[in-house]
């Protein structure tokens, strides 16, 4: 049978013209995540709610084009809207995204796909924003390859105490951290369902003794599934932060990881390019081994912030993998430096926003 890929769907969502006659159902970021069973294709375009009669032809145009796929015979395409304005009970939507007290923000940091360095990121964006003064957490949500224990450090760190069925987080750099890695250790497989991961995160939130919080930076878990999406939707968030590699490849899975949040709301703060360029350790000199630069002009073409560039680095590499982070244990490395002005950029984005963390939780309605 021939095996149909996403890519090939995406190709020919591509070539159709968004609802306006601008752009493409693709670059507009229109398509949901895209399910092919047997040769079946299922999506969603998610359009204004008021539009939907007006926008057949669009849905129908979409169904078209992949029919014309090899290995497609049966294409799904169904239009979705954010409820409008005012049909979302804010008080209903409040109590269903979780929040936790005393944390003023809650931000995301996450990927299309793993390996591309979101949870250094994570880590080193936590510890560039103590650099501003802020209290600061991380909560390590990756349930896929939760990797904070080692990364800051606390491999043979038990299962934090709790007391009253409180969890006392750990403490890294005076930084209060927790990690899914704590419940199920690095090496285990899990398979998580979805009532698992809410259960979960939920306790990783709300569960544990987390203070008074400037800010908590979340490490999610790399993709843009079930678990990733449902997170996305539950927490209340900020904004998020999308880590992608150079390659084009990457950038096609970053983009999609924008388009996640972009789907339930969640502002997108930005995106960062890692392993963007190799710094030689002997000479300082720089090559651009993936042809560096994507992302930033990704960001521009998808109207987002560039949030800066990470080279790729022996001595990141190996500070992080042994639990001393690079914006912590090489302060006055460029190092440190890229990821405090990231950490500057991110914060003054959030405060720009207004701290409007009362945002009533959209639903997406699937009509
Ligand atoms: P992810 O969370 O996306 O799976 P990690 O942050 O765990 O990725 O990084 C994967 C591996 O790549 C780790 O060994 C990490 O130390 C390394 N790494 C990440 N970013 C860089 C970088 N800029 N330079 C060198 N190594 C890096």
């Amino acid at each position: 049978m021939m095996t149909v890929s996403k890519q090939q769907i995406h190709r020919q969502l591509a070539k159709i013209a968004g609802p306006d006659g601008k752009g493409d159902l693709i670059s507009l970021g229109l398509v949901s995540e895209i399910v092919i069973h047997d040769g079946t294709v299922d999506f969603a375009l998610n359009i204004d709610k008021e539009r939907a009669a007006e926008l057949e032809p669009m849905r129908k145009a979409a169904e078209h084009a992949v029919g014309q796929v090899e290995g497609v015979d049966r294409v799904r395409v169904v239009l979705t809207a954010h409820a409008p304005e005012g049909a979302v009970n804010p008080r209903r939507a409040s109590r269903s995204a979780i929040d936790v007290p005393g944390v003023e923000r809650i931000i995301a940091v996450a990927s299309g796909k793993g390996g591309v360095g979101k949870s250094t990121v994570a880590v080193n964006l936590a510890f560039g924003l103590t650099k501003l003064g802020l209290k600061v957490g991380i909560l390590d949500a990756d349930i896929y390859g939760p990797s904070m224990p080692r990364l800051l450090g606390l491999g043979d760190t038990p299962m934090p105490e709790s007391r009253e069925r409180v969890i006392i987080p750990a403490m890294a750099f005076g930084v209060k951290a927790m990690s899914m890695g704590f419940l199920v250790g690095e090496e285990e497989p899990v398979i998580w369902r979805g009532p698992m991961v809410i259960s979960a995160l939920e306790r990783m939130l709300r569960g544990v003794a987390w203070g008074r919080l400037d800010v908590l930076v979340v490490d999610m878990p790399p993709g843009t599934g079930d678990a990733q999406l449902t997170m996305a939707q539950k927490v209340r968030l900020a904004g998020a932060a999308i880590v992608s590699t150079p390659q084009d490849l990457a950038l096609v899975d970053a983009r999609r990881g924008l388009n996640m949040f972009r789907r339930v709301d969640v502002p997108v703060l930005g995106l960062v390019e890692n392993m963007s360029y190799f710094l030689c350790p002997h000479c300082g000199a720089r090559s651009e081994i993936f042809g560096h630069g994507g992302a930033r002009e990704e960001a521009g073409r998808l109207g987002v912030e560039f949030l800066g560039e990470v080279p790729l680095d022996r001595l990141l590499r190996e500070r992080g993998d042994r639990g001393r982070p690079i914006v912590v244990s090489e302060p006055d490395s460029l190092h440190a430096k890229i990821f405090r002005d990231m950490a500057a950029h991110i914060w003054a984005g959030l405060e720009a926003d207004n701290h409007d963390n009362t945002r009533p939780f959209p639903k997406i309605v699937v009509e």
